[in-house]
């Protein structure tokens, strides 16, 4: 019971602060209005900020008006809001715009020591890489590569997924850039994967074609098909047609590699159509290239050579990539045609190309072809030279493709694996969002409960204050006389059991009056009974007046009362009665018509050894009064004295 209580008391008590702080906010109605206000103001800046973050912002300018609102808007003590504004701060330098990368390098640099930025990882890890993208705008990609691990190394701590992805794709395009597949690819995969989990399908797509391209430099062709594959997929429906057919060349080439020649055609054509369409005729001329060569496998030498003739026309020596293959094909199609010298031409014309571009896998084929070339003239010592050669480039190529193999092998194991962990990190952060989610569900509820049981408990306190109040008023109605407002009778006889018992235990003293308004039934009958009524309360007044504590009158009848005199002898209780009786004589009846006069009879007792009950000396008082009566009415007669 205790328990219930106290929590009864402390719910309350929530409940009292919570109406206490509705109330003040009700009160403070200024106050409200900034609130309002403010939090409008937030709303404001964070729909901005999902904007500036997002693909849908056109051009710098508005980049730059947005980002104006949000700091016309910025409170000074919204300080996760300050620095989410300076994140994106750093996005407004801009590289191409002369000295504008080494302001970016010291805006972000200064930023990052600001100890605002420390309690906000995710702007803090967003704007390093912003740093580091500018380090790296700025040549220094060594540095970069060195800011970007580290921005990779804190995200996987702090599992802030897109952080790891937009690092690894830098890190990945820029290791792509030095030479380091496998590295590359890693990081690559990884971004990959991210992004398409964090469902950023233009990041992600975006990372596709770097994949394939490595895939395709380590001569692994299934894996680099598979990439063109996607990417063509994802560009199907789009309307970046140019897009579209360089992909188509990138698949005939692959496909072309894994001998699947009438796929390559069929790809060359459809990009070949299409430039043509387009009139950009040097494209065209480099798809040309690529036609000529599926043609050459396919043994068809003169349609090989017609788009030769063609790429002659158009692509120039300095175009290395695409002239020393053409040099190469025609020189195939020359010997396969035996018209031998013009093949020897043609081949040192490639060999320039291929040097001077250290294009080892050109080198090798243009050798085996030379070799070929020399047989069939029969100079066999050249012949031999070239061959030697060829396979020196031969065995460090194999040993690079093996190597490569291995590592792409490794690569696509160690993707699978990565790909695997990020599944676990998506995951692990879908559950910490679960969790944060059941806990904001258990903490509303708590506090549902709580406000409902506060409620409940009030609604509870008002019914039991009003139903007490009631019980109170009904029991005060059920002891109180309504006309004299002095105890009736019930009352007066419970309170004289309790001073007969009370005295009869402690052996003290207890006196008692019975008064009795005289000729009352006159009264009524000559001044009307609502006078009569008057009457009586003056009376009750008066008797009310001589009490001091204990002592006490009650309404025992009619125009009869009763008084309890406790601790009072019988002369004492005299000297009361006759005061009455005479305070009654000579009270104030002005009120009241003239002529009005009332006066009462006591009959007075004490309580004696002899009385057992309460009614023995209640009754000798009336006997007493009775005597007074007889003797003559306004009068108090004692029994015994
Ligand atoms: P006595 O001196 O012998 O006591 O004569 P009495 O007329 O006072 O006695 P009686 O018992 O004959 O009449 C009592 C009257 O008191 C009768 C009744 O009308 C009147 N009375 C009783 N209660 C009330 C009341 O509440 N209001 C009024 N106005 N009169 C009352
Ligand atoms: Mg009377
Ligand atoms: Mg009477």
């Amino acid at each position: 019971m205790a328990i219930i209580k106290k929590l009864s008391l402390a719910l309350c008590l929530s409940c009292l602060q919570l109406f206490s702080s509705i109330s003040a906010a009700a009160s403070t109605s200024t106050e409200n209005h900034a609130e309002q206000s403010r939090t409008a103001a937030q709303q404001r800046i964070d729909t901005l900020f999902v904007y500036i973050d997002s693909d849908e912002i056109e051009d710098f300018t508005e980049f730059e008006a947005a980002m104006a609102e949000v700091e016309s808007l910025l409170q000074a003590d919204d300080t996760a809001r300050q620095a989410r504004y300076i994140r994106f701060q750093c996005r407004l330098f801009d590289s191409e715009i002369e000295g504008e990368t080494e302001k970016a390098i010291a805006f972000a640099s200064n930023a990052l020591k600001n100890p605002m930025m420390l309690q906000y990882h995710q702007d803090r890890l967003d704007l390093k890489l912003c740093h580091t993208w500018f380090i790296q705008e700025s040549g220094d990609v060594e540095r970069a590569i060195k800011g970007y691990s580290e921005v990779i190394e804190e995200a996987t701590l702090r599992q802030e997924l897109l952080q790891i992805a937009d690092a690894s794709s830098h890190r990945g395009a820029l290791l792509h850039y030095q030479g380091h597949f496998t590295q590359s690819l890693e990081d690559l995969i990884t971004a990959h994967a991210l992004f398409q989990r964090l469902n950023r399908p233009i990041e992600a797509e975006d990372l596709l074609v770097g994949i394939a391209t490595i895939f395709r430099k380590i001569g692994d062709y299934e894996n680099a098909l598979k990439y063109y594959l996607q990417i063509e997929v994802r560009h199907a429906k789009d309307q970046e047609l140019d897009y579209h057919n360089y992909v188509q060349v990138m698949i005939g080439i692959v496909e072309e590699k894994l001998g699947n020649l009438e796929a390559a055609l069929s790809r060359f054509t459809a990009a070949y159509q299409y430039w043509d369409s387009q009139e950009k005729i040097e494209v065209k001329a480099e798809v040309a290239v690529n036609l000529a060569s599926v043609f050459i496998e396919m043994g068809n030498i003169p349609q090989a050579m017609v788009y030769l003739d063609e790429a002659e026309a158009v692509v120039k020596a300095d175009n290395f990539a695409i002239y020393s293959f053409m040099k190469l094909f025609r020189a195939k199609a020359l010997l396969l045609s035996n018209q031998l010298d013009e093949a020897h031409l043609n081949i040192d014309a490639a060999r320039i190309s291929f040097d001077s571009v250290s294009n080892l896998r050109g080198t090798e084929q243009l050798l085996e072809l030379e070799s070929k070339l020399f047989s069939k003239e029969q100079d066999y010592q050249r012949a031999f030279a070239s061959l030697s050669q060829y396979v020196d480039i031969n065995k460090q190529l194999n040993e690079q493709r093996t190597s490569s193999k291995t590592i792409a092998m490794r690569t696509q194991f160690n993707s699978q694996q990565v790909e695997q962990e990020n599944k676990h990190l998506v995951e692990n952060q879908k559950l910490k969002q679960q969790e944060v989610e059941i806990l904001e569900i258990n903490k509303l509820q708590q506090l549902i409960i709580i406000l409902m049981g506060s409620i409940i408990l009030v609604i509870l306190a008002v019914l039991t204050f009003k139903q007490s109040q009631k019980n109170r008023m009904l029991s005060i109605l059920a002891m109180t006389d309504h006309l004299t407002q002095l105890p009736n009778r019930r009352q007066i006889y419970l309170k004289a059991q309790a001073f007969f018992n009370h005295a009869r235990n402690h052996n003290s003293e207890l006196s008692v009056i019975s008064f009795d308004a005289d000729h009352f039934k006159r009264i009524n009958d000559t001044f009307g009974h609502e006078t009569g009524d008057v009457a009586l309360q003056t009376l009750a007044i008066s008797a009310q007046e001589l009490m001091r504590k204990p002592q006490i009158v009650g309404r025992t009848g009619g125009e009869e009362f009763l008084i309890l005199l406790p601790d009072t002898n019988l002369t004492a209780a005299m000297r009361i009665a006759t005061q009455l009786i005479n305070n009654v004589k000579d009270a104030d009846y002005r009120a009241l018509p003239t002529g009005f006069t009332l006066t009462i009879s006591a009959g007075v007792a004490t309580l004696q050894a002899s009385d057992l009950q309460l009614a023995t000396l209640i009754n000798r008082a009336d006997d007493a009064l009775y005597s007074a009566k007889n003797a003559g009415r306004n009068q108090a007669v004692c029994q015994k004295c």
